[in-house]
């Protein structure tokens, strides 16, 4: 099966390492179509084309839209998208503005918990301080001796509804659909298995998705169980949704799967690049 790895992070938001860099990583690790989706914002976009046309890789302009459903944080890929296009810019920017005043509210929990300094030390991790999010905040809480490891951090304090974590204001499901679609993209719900709903909620988010023209579902990724894959395979097949497959690759030894390393889609799916033309 093609190696799609179809969800990736560079410095521009979250990851730790530039977009030609991650290219590089995913060309060697054998990944012959890839996306560089980084949260809320394509600034990246040009770098990692070039950096995968020089190296003869298929590239996917892509995004991951951090949007607010009934309270949870969700995040919405959208894959294939027209870097260019203007509602979509527009829409990004919206979302960026709040993320620095959200960082200074995280910031003021870890203080009530008696962690000092946490948005100064956060924003020295931010290559783009528009950007600030909780994996800054983890790496900050690592580098100061406050947690063992990231995953620690988002244990202890920012991980969703713990002590530090303040939701992300983001946009409606609405807009980020309708801003992919209008971009020319497929709109993906990313990695569903990692939001804190209840089962009603959940197949609410899915079926208000679908309804609205959402055509995908992140099956194989990074952030599933080998059981995730399964049960989200069958709400695919369910739901009509073509299924995405991505490493969400933030950082090298980061995370449980690398760029390229994922197992393929479960049997019986159509995968969300059944018709694209690349390569
Ligand atoms: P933010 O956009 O600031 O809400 O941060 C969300 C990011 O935090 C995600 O894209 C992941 O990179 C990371 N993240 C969220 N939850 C966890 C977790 N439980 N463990 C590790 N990383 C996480
Ligand atoms: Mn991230
Ligand atoms: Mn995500
Ligand atoms: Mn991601």
């Amino acid at each position: 099966m093609l190696n799609a790895d179809l969800h990736s992070h560079s410095t521009f938001s979250d990851g730790a390492i530039p977009p030609a860099e991650v290219a590089r990583r995913a060309h060697a690790r054998g990944v012959q179509w890839w996306a560089l989706s980084d949260h809320d914002t394509l600034a990246g976009l040009a770098e990692a084309a070039a950096a995968a046309s020089e190296l003869g890789m298929v590239f996917v302009p892509s995004v991951e839209i951090s949007i607010n459903f009934l309270g949870v944080s969700v995040h919405i890929l959208g894959l294939h998208i027209d870097p260019q296009d203007a509602r979509l810019q527009a829409g990004l920017a919206n979302i960026r503005s709040a993320r620095l005043e959200r960082a200074r509210q995280i910031g003021d929990r870890l203080r009530a918990c008696g962690i000092e300094g946490g948005f100064e030390g956060a924003l020295r991790h931010a290559t783009n301080p528009s950007l600030i999010g909780r994996v800054h905040f983890a790496r900050f809480l690592v580098d100061a001796g406050v947690c063992d490891t990231m995953q620690q951090a988002f244990e202890r304090y920012l991980g969703d509804g713990k002590r530090a974590c303040v939701v992300m204001q983001g946009a409606s499901l609405e807009d980020a659909v309708a801003w992919i679609l209008g971009a020319g993209g497929k709109a993906v719900i990313a990695h569903p298995g990692r939001y804190p709903y209840k089962p009603a909620r959940r197949r609410s988010l899915f079926s208000a998705f679908k309804d609205l023209g959402g055509q995908g579902m992140e099956i194989v990724t990074g952030c599933h169980t080998q059981e995730q894959c399964r049960q989200y395979a069958r709400v695919a097949r369910e739901y009509g949704f073509e299924a995405s497959r991505g490493s969400d690759f933030h950082a090298p030894g980061a995370g449980r799967v690398d760029l390229g390393g994922l197992p393929d889609l479960p049997p019986g799916l159509v995968p969300v690049w059944h018709d694209w033309v690349g390569g």
